[in-house]
């Protein structure tokens, strides 16, 4: 009997509907050019909004942490693994947000697999944006809260449901804030309000906000002056902030409890030294200015702003999140493929990341990109466009 046969069966299935995932490698690091399977091309593939993943100052800060700290933490935070560069980043980043303290994680993935079954359980219900990340959706799973869907950005739609469940023990409202294939952000002042009249717990996942939205990129609460309104905030360290890790920042209660109770905190190793000390490095040059974060947004503006009058369909986007809409997964696929052969490396997104018939190429914005390369990079989507047919 061939146990396993099922997974060739499954990988066929993937194939044959053009799901199949092809990974690119990336040789050197990541900026504005990168050299992908030995080709040199212009990158809008990236979560690298301010350039931090290649920035001197946060190489060299990493180098000095492992001159002083050595490679690996060799045990879990509450063992043995939680430097003071672990509890320096910590103090920065509730600063920076504007918070009383912040816990952080392996990455934003573990901080909500860490947060959301350590305040909702059996008899809890949880109301989620239905465009929520996978690592939300996982963390709700794990909970074992029940789990009530709203319609996207739906504020009315939220209202209904959770007036329908008045009878649970404790309610959870979760939604994104920028939605990473859309770029559209969440409505979080109806949100709130509609938690504080049902008495639910807020939580907002500012993955793609933080480093982009507010003042000097302190993330979507402050871009709604909603300080002090929204329980618990999630962060990611690997986008803007050009790292790796997660955290969770809100309350000392509610970090001090995710100590005790966060799973991937407790039974795993946190992110070494050298990650640790480029993430601070990251957090002081934001403190200390907003050029990168003024920058990210000129280019934006700039490139959508060229994109429209072409007739290029961008979707709902508020964000450096660019949509470019093209319908059919196989034309997205024909389309992101051009763009390599001629140096622009933008990847196709289709079903089942976005719905059937939604696919589209996803251009993401970065403050390292320069207005000559993306004048020739918007040139080069106008000429495929009309020989595909997706512009007239
Ligand atoms: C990217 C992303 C994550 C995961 O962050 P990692 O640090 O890469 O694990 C979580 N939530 C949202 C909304 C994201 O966009």
């Amino acid at each position: 009997m061939n146990k396993l046969g099922f997974i060739t069966e499954e990988l066929e299935k993937l194939k044959e509907a053009g799901l199949l995932i092809n990974i690119r490698t990336i040789e050197g690091p990541q900026g504005a050019w990168i050299t992908v399977d030995g080709k040199k091309v212009f990158n809008l593939c990236s979560n690298n909004y301010l350039g931090f993943a290649n920035d001197p100052q946060l190489k060299s800060s990493a180098q000095k942490a492992i001159e002083t700290y050595g490679v690996g933490p060799a045990a879990v935070r509450t063992i043995a693994g939680t430097t003071t560069l672990h509890k320096e980043l910590e103090r920065k980043l509730a600063l920076f947000k504007g918070v009383e303290s912040a816990i952080t994680f392996q990455s934003g993935f573990c901080a909500n697999l860490a947060v959301i079954p350590a305040i909702v359980g059996e008899g809890d219900v949880v109301f989620s944006d239905e465009l929520n990340h996978a690592s939300i959706i996982d963390g709700c799973r794990l909970s074992k809260a029940k789990i009530v869907r709203y319609g996207h950005c739906n504020p009315k739609d939220l209202q209904l449901k959770i007036s329908e469940e008045k009878d649970a023990r404790r309610m959870l409202i979760i939604t994104d804030g920028v939605f990473s294939m859309e770029g559209d952000i969440a409505p979080l002042p109806e949100i709130v309000e509609i938690a504080e009249n049902f008495g639910a717990i807020t939580m907002v996942d500012d993955a793609h906000g933080e480093g982009v939205l507010g003042r000097g990129g302190r993330g979507i609460v402050d871009l709604f002056k909603l300080h002090g309104r929204v329980d618990i905030e999630v962060g990611t360290l690997s986008k803007a902030f050009g790292v790796v890790g997660g955290y969770i920042a809100g309350s000392k209660r509610l970090t001090d409890y995710l100590v005790q109770k966060g799973r991937p905190f407790l039974f795993s190793s946190a992110v070494t030294a050298a990650d640790v000390a480029a993430c601070i490095a990251a957090v002081d040059i934001l403190i200390a200015s907003d050029t990168l974060v003024k920058q990210l947004w000129q280019n934006t503006a700039f490139f959508q702003e060229k994109m429209r009058p072409i007739g290029f369909n961008l979707g709902q986007t508020k964000t450096p999140i660019t949509p470019v809409m093209i319908g059919d997964a196989k034309v997205a696929k024909d389309f992101s493929q051009k763009l390599f052969e001629e140096g622009v490396f933008a990847q196709a997104i289709g079903y089942p990341t976005v719905s059937m018939g939604k696919a589209r190429i996803r251009v993401m914005l970065s403050a390292a990109h320069s207005k000559d390369d993306l004048i020739r990079a918007i040139e080069r989507f106008e000429r495929i466009g009309k020989s595909l047919g997706i512009l007239k």
